[in-house]
């Protein structure tokens, strides 16, 4: 059975934000500007995908922004009008498109739920997915004292997370994570320190190597593997690399040299989720233990996310804050619920959530519908 996709509506959307959080890259804007991709098929069925970037270029170089346009201009008169079989046929018809991987997982989202729905087959299920529920960890910002951390961690570990992270930055570094340790030395704790330090701050990262942390996730630049290998030469704690992996070749490049031992998947970062599986069955030749992070997609993001989640080698807890930790009100209806650390994965067809389309109406900024 072959997809015909006949039309393409995008949503660039702003959903406002109850808190924000804290990274040593800034602070989170007042709302989240996402995209919704709504893909509608010959056959008369509706896929939803989200491509997740941030409002400002501070994650990667893409934003909601540049999603909207890429997917207006480029991605989506691609695959208007070609009958195409599988999710690999569907991605190749842009392939010749650079980068823009936030704007294409959005795109490739949409697609497998119209694949799911069409086919009857669970997204879990088309996936590869195979665990039933999904263990979720916590990430905590930089605060403003010591204090207000361990209340903070001490809440979320009460919640049931399973494993905290704090994000880190040069000044907010030994002294909360070492407060932390001493307060909570059994929690599973993981620092982040999303691309803040060089090479040369070897030294912060020796002391963090005493304190029983799970992994330092993207100590060194943004693009970098390179040092990030020569670190972990130093260091018995595994590095996770983040915003430096972009491709299944960057995983595997990464994984040669030395750079990391473990990966945080984000299916958006990577260009969606069939790269993310494919990084995903890298990581398991390997022996790479790997997890599934987030870039607070709403709960149609969170949809997908949860499946790719389930997949076997993603081995340790997820980033999947409920939305209502962040969001006045999600895009589903009802929110996918944490309980004590765990997520539900969904078994049924397509997202297995229900988009609360009023609510998506009411956050849209600008909406445009691309045809053939
Ligand atoms: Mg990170």
């Amino acid at each position: 059975m072959s997809v015909l996709v006949e039309s393409i509506e995008l949503r660039l959307v702003g959903i406002p934000m109850t808190r924000s959080l804290r990274t040593s890259t800034g602070v989170m804007e007042n709302s989240k500007t996402t995209v919704i991709v709504v893909l509608r098929t010959s056959e008369g069925l509706k896929g939803f995908g989200e491509s997740a970037a941030q409002g400002s270029p501070t994650y990667s170089e893409e934003t909601s922004y540049t999603c909207y346009e890429v997917l207006r201009r480029h991605l989506c008169p691609r695959v208007l009008g070609r009958a195409v079989f599988s999710v690999g046929e569907f991605v190749d018809g842009y392939r010749d498109v650079r980068g823009n991987q936030f704007a294409k997982s959005g795109l490739e989202a949409a697609f497998w739920d119209v694949l799911s729905q069409q086919s009857g087959v669970g997204m879990k299920t088309l996936m590869g997915g195979t665990r039933h529920e999904v263990e979720v960890g916590e990430a905590i910002g930089i605060c403003d004292s010591v204090d207000a951390l361990l209340a903070e961690v001490d809440a979320r570990l009460r919640e049931g997370y399973k494993r905290v992270k704090l994000k880190i930055q040069p000044g907010w570094d030994l002294e909360p994570v070492r407060a932390v340790r001493g307060a909570f030395p059994e929690c599973r704790l993981m620092v982040d320190a999303n691309g803040a330090y060089h090479l040369s701050d070897s030294r912060v990262f020796a002391r963090l190597d005493s304190l029983n942390l799970m992994m330092i996730e993207q100590p060194l630049g943004y693009a970098d593997i390179v040092d990030h290998a020569a670190l972990q030469r130093q260091l018995a704690t595994p590095i996770c690399l983040d915003e430096s992996i972009r491709s299944l070749e960057g995983a595997r490049q990464a994984l040669q040299i030395g750079a990391c031992g473990v990966i945080n998947v984000k299916p958006g970062r990577v260009g969606g989720v069939l790269e993310a599986i494919r990084i995903h069955d890298l990581c398991m030749a390997w022996g790479v233990p790997a997890w599934v992070g987030g870039m607070m997609e709403s709960g149609i993001g969170r949809a997908s996310n949860i499946c790719v989640a389930s997949l076997p080698a993603f081995s340790l807890p997820a980033d999947m804050s409920p939305a209502s930790m962040y969001f006045e009100s999600d895009l589903v209806e009802p929110t996918f619920a944490v309980e004590e650390g765990i997520v539900q994965v969904p078994e049924g067809i397509g997202l297995g959530f229900e988009v609360a389309e009023a609510r998506l109406q009411a956050y849209t900024l600008a909406s445009t519908t691309v045809t053939e």
